[in-house]
């Protein structure tokens, strides 16, 4: 069985101390090895990225961008060959994968404004013949660390627009699916990426931990599950790194009575089924105001759901595929059989679908369970998997005091044709990203991405503006040349 090694200083490294195996989750069947960084390979990436970094702080923003043109069109020329690798091993059908790879695509266009982006301010005269200007100055060795569930696009999120910053990085992916953000890694490093830029280690809690507590490492990015992403930034915290570390979500849409209830269920179909429901801004929670509109929301998406097609990634009339483990599919279905132990009603459910051809595979089909109230495990916790709830609430303040009572923030939705209720709604509820009438409001590149409340811990979001701000340190100048004519003697009070 191959082996998806790391990517340091430039060349392919195998070094293996332990493996784990990858799997093709449509087959359940182990396909590949992945290794497990040691400390010390960690550290051998780290060491390469320090010494590439003075050379690389200094290299001209706009020749930094210029790689980042090529790799943008590397990207493009190996798409397929991309998203067939996210297939293989996450189990995301093509147009699914083409869809997040585009998405990635379009960070590595927004890294190519570097020249723009880091023009930093000036200030003439802020006193007499005195000038001030802030510059945006790279961090140094930063590192990131990403989940499963997008193994092209959330890397994407970080390093290109790190590196453009003048930072060298190191990123430790998941290790459940780990070959296309190699090989997405090395078409960098094809692009012209001078050694040691971009490092690659794969790896478990060892290799995170290693980026975590070792000096050399200025700041970290996390995306994942949200007790990782508490631990990861305590503990980057403690080490004195910056840190911004994006955790999971239970997004909500509110069906208001007054919705285009044919338009709602459209796209809360592809919202909370898409992708297995593996998607960070998933919408897994349909609460609707009134009985009329969930029993009709209930009746129009049971009748969408018969339709639903679950299977392998290489048939692109499929749905959705897969999850991503067994152990996950386990976790899904148990959470299925807890929100029936606990009152609710399983309206659809997907438990054990059948596939055939892919008898092994870890598939659950979608499933909507109807009555579901909080304090049920199903509707406290992220479930992450292909499962509607749906909550009734009588008015809409009630269903939006259930959205900021939960734990996370990341995403919501309302649909409505009513504008002021959907300004209201916009304007007081507690989630970094809000949809009107659009169900999976994911910002774009130009714009910053990043959820409220145990969703996200940190003060900047990741990419766009706030990815500026937080792979650049602000350094402001004031300057006086003493020559132009203005001497002062000694000054005690405080320059004002
Ligand atoms: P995960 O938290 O299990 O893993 C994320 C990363 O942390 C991986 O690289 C993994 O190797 C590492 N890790 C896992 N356990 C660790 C430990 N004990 N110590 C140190 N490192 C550890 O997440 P996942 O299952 O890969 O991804 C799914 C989760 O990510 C979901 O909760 C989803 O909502 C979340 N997610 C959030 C966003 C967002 O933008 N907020 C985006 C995508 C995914």
């Amino acid at each position: 069985m191959s082996i998806v090694g790391h990517l340091i200083n430039g060349s392919l490294s195998e070094a293996a101390e332990r493996t784990q195996d990858v799997f093709n989750p449509a087959t359940g069947e182990a396909t590949k090895q992945v290794a497990l960084a040691s400390k010390e390979t960690v550290e051998e990436a780290i060491a390469a990225a320090q010494a590439a970094y003075p050379a690389w702080r200094n290299t001209p923003p706009a020749k930094r961008a210029k790689i980042m043109f090529r790799f943008k069109q590397l990207l493009e020329d190996n798409a397929e060959q991309i998203c067939a690798m996210i297939g293989e091993e996450h189990g995301k059908i093509s147009h699914d994968a083409m869809g997040e790879l585009t998405r990635g695509i379009e960070n590595v266009e927004y890294a190519c404004y570097a020249p723009e982006l880091l023009k930093g301010e000036h200030s003439r005269n802020v006193g007499p013949n005195i000038d001030s200007w802030s510059e945006m100055q790279p961090l140094g060795v930063v590192a990131g660390i990403t989940p499963f569930n997008f193994p092209a696009m959330v890397p994407l999120w970080m390093y290109p627009l790190a590196i453009v910053c003048g930072n060298t990085f190191v990123l430790k992916p998941s290790e459940r699916d780990p070959s296309s953000t190699l090989f997405v890694a090395q078409l960098l490093q094809e692009a012209g990426l001078p050694d040691g830029v971009m490092n690659v280690v794969n790896g478990d809690k060892i290799a995170v931990d290693t980026l975590l507590t070792d000096s050399r490492v200025q700041a970290v990015s996390f995306v994942g599950s949200t007790p990782i992403a508490e631990y990861v930034y305590a503990t980057a915290s403690a080490h004195g790194k910056r840190c911004q570390a994006l955790g999971g979500a239970k997004n909500h849409a509110i069906i208001m009575p007054d919705a285009d209830m044919d338009n709602a269920v459209a796209a809360m179909t592809g919202a909370a089924f898409g992708s297995s429901g593996e998607r960070c801004m998933a919408l897994s929670v349909a609460v609707c105001v009134g009985d009329e509109a969930a029993d009709s929301l209930i009746e129009k998406m049971t009748e969408a759901m018969q339709g639903l097609k679950v299977g392998d990634y290489t048939d692109a009339s499929n749905d959705f595929g897969p999850v991503i483990t067994e152990a996950h599919k386990n976790k899904v279905n148990g959470y299925i059989n807890s929100a029936e132990e606990q009152g609710a009603t399983i309206v659809v459910d997907g438990r054990n679908p059948q596939v055939a051809g892919f008898e092994n595979g870890f598939f659950v089909g979608g499933t909507l369970i109807d009555n579901v109230k909080p304090g049920m495990k199903c509707y406290d916790e992220e479930i992450f998997g292909p499962v509607l709830l749906v909550v009734r609430a009588e008015t809409m303040d009630e269903a939006m005091q259930l959205i900021n009572d939960h734990e996370y923030g990341n995403g919501t939705c309302i649909f409505t044709r009513d504008g002021e209720a959907a300004r209201y709604f916009s304007d007081n509820i507690l989630v970094g990203m809000v949809g009107i009438n659009v169900p999976l409001p994911v910002p774009v590149s130009y714009h910053s991405f990043g959820g409220w409340k145990r969703s996200l811990f940190g003060n900047l979001s990741a990419y766009g503006p706030d990815g500026v701000r937080f792979y650049t340190n602000r350094k402001t100048i004031t300057q006086r040349w003493p020559s132009s004519g203005v001497r002062e003697g000694v000054q005690f009070s405080f320059p004002s």
